[in-house]
């Protein structure tokens, strides 16, 4: 709907303030024609991007960045309307994106290729950009996930067409309007940026299967992504993607940091974060003291509207996501799982709720994205190894120990993107390498790794240099 410099402005589909289920807006929604019409102009900006000097490309996000950092309290705001999240974790959202547009300033600066020394000659290489980038985002981080794509595409010259999830498209229509005014200020063609709103399936399977883009990057759940390795056919793609994100408390560990860590990691954003807590594996002599603990800690976590600043859960994102979770409580229990403490639903909320269950429980084995902890007891390190890495999910791991040994042979044996030791899986930093192995993804963010991913090597043979 921001096609060229112009914005597309329809009440095709209405935007629901998930806590309160009110309408906060309404958003149009791209037909294929209109979406394919976007993408030719945004392929026709290809060269534009590619030809703007680095430095320019350099101030553009941090002027961008600045203007985020106006907008803090006003996008703050619109996260938590709109996606449910509790609202200071939207202000720790927005100042994150701000970090993630000034890393990839950094990096507009510092594209840098090698010598390769070469009988009578030399080998020079350098990056260029892989051209229009299609970017599709989800609604858990409906801000920073979008930066995560659009920051390192303008650092590396790419022109961008951008779809947000339908569920959560308010805070990429703000940022629009700000990547609006900064390309205004540089006098740069408009058309090298588009936001494209509407359904998933027709815009976003529209950008998989066209051929004038030439790099998919995409933040989602496992099926689409899976479907994406289906559609996209000969063009990039990187895939971020869901998890199951195991956490090992060994005996040797500091159980009461273990206890906080885990509160933390599985209740931010009321579980509806990749790398979220998916399961807590715990060796038996320390289970009865963690648990407690761990109730201890989730009492008290205050459960209300998200505006409210002292919020801890807010919102799922939509009632039938609730339900959903409600229905695999109650299926969990019929398998034999026990609920210790929670297990309520009102509307779209989920109460924090804690189950201890075994490996076979269908809550050990599938991506929950909602605030309910599975425990499960376990003998011995083996043991948990075995069961951690028994998935086909492979995105973070977190483990507790003291034991340097057992530190390293996790960290070496774990088969996961990302392994925390003496921490829960929930940690990122938007400049570290971010990604997943297994159906947890392919390809790295991170401001660097997305650069790089988001780039060609073009390699240069100069030969008989007299
Ligand atoms: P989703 O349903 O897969 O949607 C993600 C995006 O894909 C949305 O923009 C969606 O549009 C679009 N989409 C839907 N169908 C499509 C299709 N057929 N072709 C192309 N695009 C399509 O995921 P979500 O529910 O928004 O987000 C939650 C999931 O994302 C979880 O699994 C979570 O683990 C994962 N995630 C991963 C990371 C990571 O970095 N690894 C980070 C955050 C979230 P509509 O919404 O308009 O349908």
């Amino acid at each position: 709907m921001f096609i060229n410099g112009e914005w597309v402005l329809r009440d095709d589909l209405k935007v629901i303030n998930p806590y309160t289920l009110e309408t906060i807006g309404n958003i149009t929604s791209l037909s294929r024609k209109e979406t394919k019409e976007a993408i030719k102009i945004a392929e026709e900006h290809k060269s534009v991007m590619k030809n703007l000097p680095p430095s320019t490309r350099y101030s553009i996000l941090m002027n961008i960045a600045s203007e985020i950092q106006k907008n803090k309290e006003k996008l703050a705001k619109i996260i938590s309307v709109d996606a449910g999240k509790p609202i200071r974790q939207s202000i720790i959202e927005v100042d994150r994106t701000i970090g993630t547009f000034k890393f990839a300033a950094f990096y507009a600066k510092e594209l840098r290729g090698e010598t390769i020394p070469l009988e009578n000659g030399i080998i020079l290489t350098k990056r260029e950009p892989v051209g229009l980038i299609g970017a599709i985002t989800p609604f858990n981080f409906p801000l920073n996930l979008v930066a995560h794509k659009v920051a390192p595409a303008i650092a590396t010259g790419n022109s961008l067409v951008l779809h947000p999830s339908s569920k959560a498209p308010m805070a990429a229509i703000e940022l629009t309007k700000i990547i609006e005014k900064v390309l205004k200020s540089k006098n740069v063609p408009l058309g090298v940026f588009n936001l494209l709103t509407g359904m998933g399936d027709v815009v976003g399977d529209e950008i998989v299967k066209n051929d004038k883009i030439n790099m998919v990057s995409f933040t989602g759940s496992v099926e689409v992504g899976e479907s994406i390795t289906k559609n996209a056919g000969f063009k990039k793609i990187t895939l971020e993607l869901g998890g199951n994100n195991p956490m090992i408390v060994l005996k040797d560990g500091d159980i009461k940091k273990a206890v906080k860590s885990c509160v933390r990691g599985k209740f931010l954003n009321s579980g509806q974060v990749c790398i979220s807590v998916g399961r807590v594996l715990v060796e038996d002599e320390v289970a009865d003291e963690f648990i407690k603990g761990v109730i201890e800690e989730t009492k008290k976590l205050k459960v209300g509207n998200p505006l409210d600043r002292e919020t801890d859960i807010g919102a799922l994102i939509t009632p039938e996501s609730a339900e959903r979770v409600e229905n695999l409580i109650n299926q969990s229990v019929e398998e034999g799982g026990k609920i210790l403490y929670g297990g309520k639903r009102e509307k779209s909320v989920v109460y924090p709720t804690i189950m201890d269950v075994n490996h076979d429980n269908i809550l050990s084995k599938i991506e929950i994205f909602a605030p309910v902890l599975p425990i499960i007891r376990i003998k011995d390190m083996d043991e948990a190894l075995h069961y951690a890495n028994n998935t086909k999910y492979g995105l973070h791991a977190g483990v507790f120990t003291n034991d340097i040994n057992k530190a390293f042979k996790l960290a070496d044996e774990l088969e996961y993107g990302g392994v925390l030791i003496n921490n829960s899986p929930t940690f990122r930093r938007d400049n570290m390498p971010f990604g997943g192995i297994k159906r947890s993804g392919m390809g790295r963010e991170g401001v660097k790794y997305a650069v790089e991913e988001m780039s060609e090597i073009k390699t240069i043979i100069i030969n008989n240099i007299q």
